[in-house]
């Protein structure tokens, strides 16, 4: 493949180059396992002593090529992908951290990616401290302390529709010698490349507007290969020291720039094993291959969308940064300047109630636990998707009681517009 492609080019091209007669699109290779002809072959693909296909769990061809094509989306040098979104953030954390670690997130994170940090991951020994992303750095350097691991934030928070000011984070990180990880799942390469303003590791669902369709669930993580474990070896054992299940190779002398990916893969893969079927990768490269084109259609559409919410009196507030008057605003011109995604976030005045009947009385737009396709939805997140989280949690990820999440699709525009002014009309 030519290098410096553009971005829309590397989402209908990269991965997956056939050569003379073979298939134009990408083969589904639905098989667990790989035949050899002798035993001595499939022996040297064990000792590493040669490169080839065994198992699916490990790789598969239409697995990798995803990958490759979401890497080089990002511009980072290795990718695997995972069975789903959580996979991937519980993957990218775990493979540097362990029992009696500690890490720093904000706070303004996905309800899941909550719980496994606060709940799931402190029974394997793994503490965080939540921090406020727009407190200072002075404020932030205070939940950092000498085991602490990583940084992680979101591009854009779901569902509260932050957005990350990046290098901040990637300048407190890298003063604390540790990696940032960013979830780049609402923003998408298309829109944000956060390689480019610091960050280290990108993790990603690949359920939302990668896949583009709700077809499948499925996660990706990115690594910049820009990290070097070795200027911190005694903080990353894992990375920097030999791996006795592993051939007792060393990551980083084995695999250098590459350190991070091998070791999610022939590490955390084979030992968990969350590994997403070839038929969804598949289905998911289809999706990959017009997300530029509904990148922008899904921005263009919401943008008219927050506008008309905006000036509508039963409004109550409108959460989209691509408003001027939006307090995002600025951070979104610096980090999103194609504009941010589809999701947005509103209250109607009234109660719960209130937002409750304003979403039973849409009839194009549908409730679905979903963001992030083709169609246009709603969620409330207090009855829905965080109604695990207290009043006290709600606030603290930053979610109103009458907050609606809207995830603007790439309908006709008017046809939104007039389903939302029925809705609201029935109020
Ligand atoms: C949906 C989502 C996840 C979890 O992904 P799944 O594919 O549902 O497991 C993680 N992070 C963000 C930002 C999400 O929107």
């Amino acid at each position: 493949m030519k290098k410096n492609l553009k971005t829309a080019t590397l989402c209908v091209h990269a991965g997956y180059e056939p050569k003379n007669g073979e298939p134009r699109q990408l083969p589904i290779i639905q098989s667990t396992t790989f035949k050899y002809d002798d035993s001595d072959e499939m022996a040297m693909l064990f000792d590493l002593k040669k490169e080839g296909y065994f198992y699916t769990r490990l790789q598969n061809p239409t697995n990798d090529a995803v990958a490759k094509k979401i890497a080089a989306l990002e511009g980072g040098v290795g990718a695997m992908l995972t069975s789903s979104g959580q996979a991937a953030n519980f993957y990218a954390i775990f493979n540097i951290c362990q029992a009696g670690d500690h890490f720093v997130t904000s706070n303004e994170i996905y309800g899941g990616t909550y719980n496994l940090f606060g709940v799931t991951l402190k029974k394997l020994g793994i503490e965080c401290t939540f921090v406020n992303q727009e407190a200072s750095e002075e404020e932030i350097q205070k939940a950092f302390r000498p085991n602490t691991k990583l940084l992680f934030g979101e591009t854009i928070s779901n569902p509260g529709c932050k957005i990350l000011d990046i290098e901040k984070f990637a300048k407190i990180a890298h003063k604390n010698g540790v990696p940032l990880i960013i979830d780049n799942t609402f923003a998408t390469p298309v829109n944000c490349r956060p390689f480019e303003w610091g960050c280290d590791i990108i993790t990603h669902s690949t359920t939302k507007y990668m896949d583009g369709h709700a077809t499948q669930v499925g996660g990706c993580i990115v690594d910049s290969g820009n990290f070097n474990w070795n200027d911190y070896a005694e903080k990353y054992p894992g990375l920097t020291t030999p791996d006795e299940s592993y051939h007792g190779l060393t990551y980083t002398k084995a695999f250098g720039k590459l350190a991070y990916t091998t070791k999610l893969v022939s590490q955390l893969m084979r030992d968990l094993g969350s590994i997403p079927g070839p038929q969804n990768s598949f289905l998911l490269n289809l999706g990959l291959e017009t997300l530029h084109l509904r990148m922008r259609q899904h921005c263009a559409n919401a943008q008219k969308v927050a506008e008309f919410l905006e000036k509508d009196e039963r409004v109550a507030w409108v959460n989209y940064p691509g408003l001027k008057s939006n307090p995002q605003y600025e951070l979104g011109q610096k980090y999103l300047p194609n504009g941010s995604c589809g999701v947005m976030a509103f209250g109607v005045k009234g109660d719960r109630e209130t937002a409750v009947k304003f979403m039973d009385s849409l009839q194009l737009i549908s409730i679905v636990t979903h963001v992030a396709d083709a169609k246009t939805c709603v969620l409330h997140p207090a009855s829905h998707t965080h109604r695990q989280l207290s009043e006290e949690q709600l606030r603290e990820a930053g979610i109103a009681p009458d907050l609606i999440r809207l995830s603007v699709g790439i309908e006709d525009v008017d046809d939104i517009l007039n389903d939302i002014k029925q809705a609201l009309d029935k109020l």
